[in-house]
Order: C-alpha cells, then structure tokens, then sequence
C-alpha cells in the first residue's frame, strides 16, 4: 500500500473519530495522516522490519491500522467506524485517492491565513510554500475587523497588504499571490467591511462565524443574503461545523445553494480537518443544486497546505466531479470567471 493509499485511510479515521467527539485521537491519526503525505515513508519496508512505531506520532493504535493496511489493504477500525457512524453504505469500501493534488491538476488555494491575522507565517512563506507544492496561486485570505481577537484586517490595512502582494508577486517567479479576504456575514447577512473595499480585492470569501444558532428561518434569509451580494465570490465553511464539538448552522441548504448556484457564487469546502465543511452529505446537495465548489485548506501555517490532500475524499463522496471544482482552473480562467 503506498502512503498516500494509507493516508487517505488515515484521515477518514480521523474524520469519524471527530464526530465520536474523539478530536485527541482524531488529531493523532491526522498527525500521521500529514507524516504520510509528506515523507512517503516505505510502509511495507516498516511493517517487515516490525518498525512501524518508528515513524514520529505512530503508537501502537496506530501501528495497528498500518500494519493491516500493508498486510491486507484494508482497516477494519475504518470499517466499524463507518457502521457505527451509519455510513455503512460505504462501510467496505477503499477510500478514494487523495494525492498527489497537484499531478490531479489542483492549481492553487484560495483560503489561507498570515501573520496578518491569526496564521502564523507571512505572506511570502505562505507563497513560498504554495509554490514548493507546484501551486499556480495563491490567496490571502485574512479575517475582517470584527474578530478583533485575531487582529482582523479594516480597509486602511488591506490597501497596505496590498502593497506588500504586489511587491511580493515582483520577486516570486511561477506563484500568483492574489489578494482576498474572509470578510463575516453579519447577523443580518450584510458584510463587515465596505463595498469599496471588497470591490478592490481579488476573492472575497464571505465566512459565517459567530450567532451560527440562530433560528433557521432567519439563518436562511441571513446567507442569501450573503450570496445575493455582488461582490462575494465563494462562501467559506458554509455551516460553520466544528464536528465533534459544535454543530453548525442550521438553514433550508437547499434555498441557499440554489441561490448560489444561479448567481455563480461559489461553496467551499474547508478542508481543515476539525472542519470538513461542507460535509460530503451537504456537498452532495449542493452539488446537485448546481454549484461550483472551491476545495481549501483555510491553512494558518505553510505545512496546513496539505489540509486539502486530505480533505478532497469529502468531495469524491459526495460525487463532486474536478470540473466543478475551481482550483482546477488556471489563473487566467480564474480570473475571466471573477472579471
Ligand atoms: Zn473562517
Ligand atoms: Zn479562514
């Protein structure tokens, strides 16, 4: 079994162990899950040599599942997770591919963070880092003002990141860092920034973040309002699920996703794995409601990359096919469809 086979077991473990509300064994076997992706370490030379342990965050849990990967090709800790979590439709089935991404034609991410808010890197790290993985883009996604917890960015400090992008893309050969923002969808569905100042960026993805119990009917008028807005390009983590802990909103999906679809405003899924949302079951929806989807990784830090290795099996099982997923696209195309 190669890595990446094993990987993708891997984090649909982790995806189930999170509804379980096991988010400490989750983060383990993403943990590992990443490890795979990255080091393409030699399973089954391991596995002879009884060295599997070896590799850094694999106990003997762990060690387990690998072991029964390389000997027979499947999990049967996956299998029981799936029946116990009533996806026993898939319940003996391989989980799909999940890398590489780039070699599938992923060409660039369009939600991440810098130390511009609450990520932890620069704008030039992140790029750097974009573009080690073969990107063709990159965007810059920061908060908006209202989480001033995480130092979100008003129109004064966009214009100023703005310098700094446009610079950033003179030195960078090969990468296109576009800038965007992850502006909040107030309570009543208006944005939490000016028009002026959406209007200026490259991608403007409009997030729900706070008040995600309201009442559905206000829920709903609140994201199609949000998807009515001209200048939003993609609605990021559309439920605002953190699974295993926090449901998310609650909305007629259907209504929104309609919405969205005729007016060209795309849906993400958030690859992060303590997000995974939408969800296959909702992407699914969507899908046939006729939307477009953005697979991201909402990365904080250059290594959170590859979030979206391991997230895009949600969009094979909700049947999402790759020309509807826009990180498919070149810049160019990109650009023409946002023009
Ligand atoms: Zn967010
Ligand atoms: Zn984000």
């Amino acid at each position: 079994m190669s890595p990446d086979q094993a990987s993708a077991y891997l984090a649909e473990i982790a995806y189930l162990l999170r509804h379980q509300g096991d988010g400490y064994r989750a983060r383990a076997f993403t943990r590992v899950a990443s490890l795979l992706l990255r080091e393409r370490p030699d399973l089954a030379a391991l596995r002879s040599a009884n060295a599997l342990e070896s590799l850094p965050g694999v106990g003997s849990g762990i060690a387990r599942t690998l072991a029964e990967l390389v000997d027979t090709g499947r999990s049967s800790y996956l299998e029981r997770l799936r029946v116990d979590l009533n996806q026993a439709e898939h319940a003996d089935s391989a989980p799909f591919e999940i890398s590489p991404l780039v070699e599938m034609g992923y060409r660039g991410d369009l939600h991440a963070h810098t130390d511009w808010s609450d990520g932890g890197a620069t704008v030039i790290d992140m790029a750097r880092a974009a573009q080690a993985r073969g990107y063709e883009y990159l965007a810059v996604t920061d908060h908006s003002p209202r989480i001033t917890v995480v130092n979100g960015l008003g129109p004064e400090r966009l214009a100023a990141q703005r310098r700094l992008i446009d610079q950033a893309n003179q030195e960078l050969t090969g990468i296109t860092i576009l800038q965007g923002i992850e502006v909040d969808i107030n309570e009543d569905g208006s944005l939490d920034l000016p028009d002026e100042a959406l209007a200026a960026l490259d991608v403007v993805i409009a997030s729900p973040h706070v008040k995600l119990r309201m009442e559905p009917a206000a829920m709903t008028e609140r994201m199609l309002r949000a998807v009515d807005h001209p200048h939003v390009d993609v609605i990021g983590h559309p439920t605002g699920r953190r699974p295993g802990s926090r449901a998310g909103a609650q909305y007629d999906f259907e209504a929104v996703f309609r919405c969205a679809a005729e007016r060209g405003v795309v849906m993400e899924i958030d690859c992060d794995p303590a997000r995974m949302d939408l969800s296959p079951e909702l992407a699914r929806l969507a899908a046939s409601a006729g939307c477009l989807f953005s697979l991201d990784s909402d990365a904080h830090a250059p290594d959170q990359l590859l979030y979206v290795d391991l997230g895009i099996w949600t969009a094979r099982r909700a049947g999402v096919s790759q020309d509807r997923i826009i990180n498919w696209l070149r810049l160019a195309e990109l650009k023409e469809m946002w023009q």
